[in-house]
């Protein structure tokens, strides 16, 4: 990797580097992003563009002639990635079909990040593709990603999205977009499943090297640092499901290709998030088997490292049934490493400071009453230890009522008082989350009629979703039992 001190910024900001290129070249082709008609600004993020060093005044500007693809790229070399997947349990030769990686922005204080185009034209991966994405579907990438980021979740985020001026063609005509996605980096599951497709040693391990030495440098030289590797992704992962379970997210689509070797959320496509709640919630049009479903996360999430350590078993060890082990040694933990994260974000969402073995029992019976009385999940966390939970309706079922008292009880078996139990509860259980009715709504007004009003006010609301604030009711009220019923997500591809 060259070294960011050798790189100059350009009047924006942007600090281009590729080290991408170093891999083989089977990993990667070279591509221009395709000419746009007649860009327009719909979204542009401030405080991230901040946060990247950008001249935000310059960028702005430009940006929707510069992140549009239609102006060529001081220092950058764009290309396009390749990679495979299991696709609902079925594996592909994939690669980004629409997607162009501009260069790896390296920040003022040595951050190094992906910037990419979603939506940027056809690329020798789009198969059947136009290589191009609809408006909703960025925009929806922009809401919710940039709401996981202010949940505290790790995601790639969203700088901004440009209207092309041209359509695009689904089951119907939509504008198109283009959405600059920023990612600490697009390396996932499938593209070590793509470099152990092309069955040469030399590319796997070349990948491999790469990945740590650019996100777990402190392990190159650990003794069987390919095996340290496996870990350190089945922790982040561990960690980073936990998360999505604490607040009700559903990604819809854990393909292999969608799951990033940095633990960071990514892909966003028919992505929810529940209300009532029931670990079996799909919302996604075409996991017709639920094999995504809500409650399935962390074993898709174990399937997937699976796939990942088989790639990794000829650097792991030269003998294949002492790789086998070693590897399987690794991946029987995510279980329970999966339940210890869970756990302990949950006492946080209980108000929970010291452990009891009991708790994961009051935990799971504080669901089991979520479930019997289709309670709002985001609701009943936040309203514990407050007025609103005795008028809420699961206080009408004894049984809860129950579970109150056994929790009070519980929690005067700490140090801490009550008072400073509701502090971290309010650090733990979101007050707002983008609601899919209030997606919806915003994406229809934007697409439908041009207006982002309704789109910025969301952005605002979950901005500091853990905050009291005096927000209007409809952005935490639950919406009817029937809107769930009947909601659909699309991958909108
Ligand atoms: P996704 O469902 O967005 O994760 O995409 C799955 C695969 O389909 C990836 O290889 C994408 O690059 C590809 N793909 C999705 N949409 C398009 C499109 N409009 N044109 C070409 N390829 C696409
Ligand atoms: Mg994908």
């Amino acid at each position: 990797m060259k070294t960011p001190a050798t790189l100059a910024p350009d009047r924006y900001g942007f600090n281009f580097d590729n080290s991408y290129l170093q891999l083989p070249a089977i990993f990667y082709k070279k591509q221009q992003p395709a000419e746009v008609k007649n860009p327009e600004t719909v979204l542009f993020n401030d405080s991230l563009g901040i946060a990247l060093g950008l001249n935000i005044n310059a960028i702005k500007k430009q940006a929707a002639q510069f992140l549009s693809g239609n102006m060529p790229y001081h220092g950058a070399d764009p290309i396009t990635q390749a990679y495979a997947g299991h696709q609902f349990g079925h594996f592909n030769i994939l690669g980004d079909g629409r997607a162009i990686l501009l260069g790896e922005h390296i920040t003022p204080n040595k951050q190094r990040f992906d910037i990419q185009l979603k939506g940027a034209g056809r690329t020798p991966y789009s198969r059947s593709g136009d290589g191009r994405a609809a408006l909703g579907p960025m925009l929806r990438e922009y809401i919710i990603s940039e709401a996981m980021y202010a949940l505290g979740i790790s995601t790639t985020r969203s700088l901004a999205v440009i209207t092309t001026g041209e359509n695009v063609y689904r089951d119907d005509a939509f504008p198109g977009a283009v959405l600059t996605r920023v990612a600490s980096s697009h390396i996932r599951v499938g593209t070590f499943q793509f470099a152990a497709a092309t069955q040469n040693l030399q590319h796997m391990q070349a990948l491999a090297d790469y990945t740590i030495h650019r996100h777990f440098p402190e392990i190159a030289e650990a003794e069987n640092k390919y095996l340290e590797f496996l870990t350190r992704v089945i922790d982040l992962q561990a960690s980073l499901i936990a998360k999505w379970m604490h607040v009700g997210f559903i990604h819809g689509v854990m393909n292999t290709d969608n799951m990033s070797i940095c633990g960071e959320t990514l892909d966003y496509g028919p992505c929810a998030f529940i209300n009532t709640y029931h670990p079996e919630t799909v919302f996604s049009s075409i996991d017709t088997n639920g094999r995504y479903a809500f409650g399935n996360q962390p074993k898709i999430a174990h399937w997937n490292l699976i796939r990942l350590a088989e790639t990794l078993l000829p650097l792991i060890h030269d003998s294949e049934k002492k790789s086998i082990l070693l590897a399987s040694e690794c991946l029987d933990k995510f279980p329970n490493k999966f339940l210890a994260f869970w756990l302990a974000g949950v006492r946080k969402k209980l108000g929970i400071f010291n452990q009891e073995t009991d708790d994961l029992r009051l935990a799971e019976d504080l669901l089991m009453y979520m479930q019997k009385n289709t309670a709002d999940f985001t609701n009943t966390f936040r309203s514990l230890g407050t007025e609103a939970i005795n008028s809420a309706e699961i206080s009408q079922d004894a049984g809860f009522r129950n579970w109150l008292e056994l929790w009070k009880a519980r929690l005067s078996r700490q140090n801490e008082p009550f008072t400073e139990s509701i502090k971290l509860m309010h650090t733990a259980n979101p007050k707002v989350i983008p609601r899919n009715h209030l997606v919806e709504d915003a994406l229809n007004a934007a697409v439908n009629d041009g207006n982002m009003i309704i789109l910025n006010d969301l952005l605002l609301a979950v901005s500091d979703p853990y905050a009291d604030l005096n927000l209007p009711p409809k952005y935490t009220q639950a919406p009817e039992l029937l809107f769930d019923q009947q909601y659909k997500t699309y991958c909108g591809t």
